[in-house]
């Protein structure tokens, strides 16, 4: 089933691609329900988000999206 995303973090410390860190005390998921639409965000963080409410996309656009933006990011940022 393909999902809509309508609500994307835009906290700065979430702007990472999430690790699969079986240290943590949390499993990254970047997926979350949110009044009744999907909520993405990167790191897949539980708390401290700062939604931004976006015109519907879908997932796997955005998240394709949004992890080109982050690679490009790190990659790139201070060269
Ligand atoms: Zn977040």
């Amino acid at each position: 089933m393909t999902k809509l995303v309508r609500y994307v973090c835009r906290a700065s410390g979430h702007q990472q691609l999430s690790l699969f860190d079986a240290q943590a005390p949390w499993s990254p998921n970047p997926l979350t329900l949110r009044e009744g639409a999907w909520a993405y965000c990167p790191i897949g963080a539980q708390e401290a988000h700062d939604w931004e409410q976006i015109a519907d996309r879908l997932i796997d656009d955005l998240r394709e999206e949004t992890e080109r933006t982050i690679s490009a990011a790190q990659s790139g940022g201070s060269a």
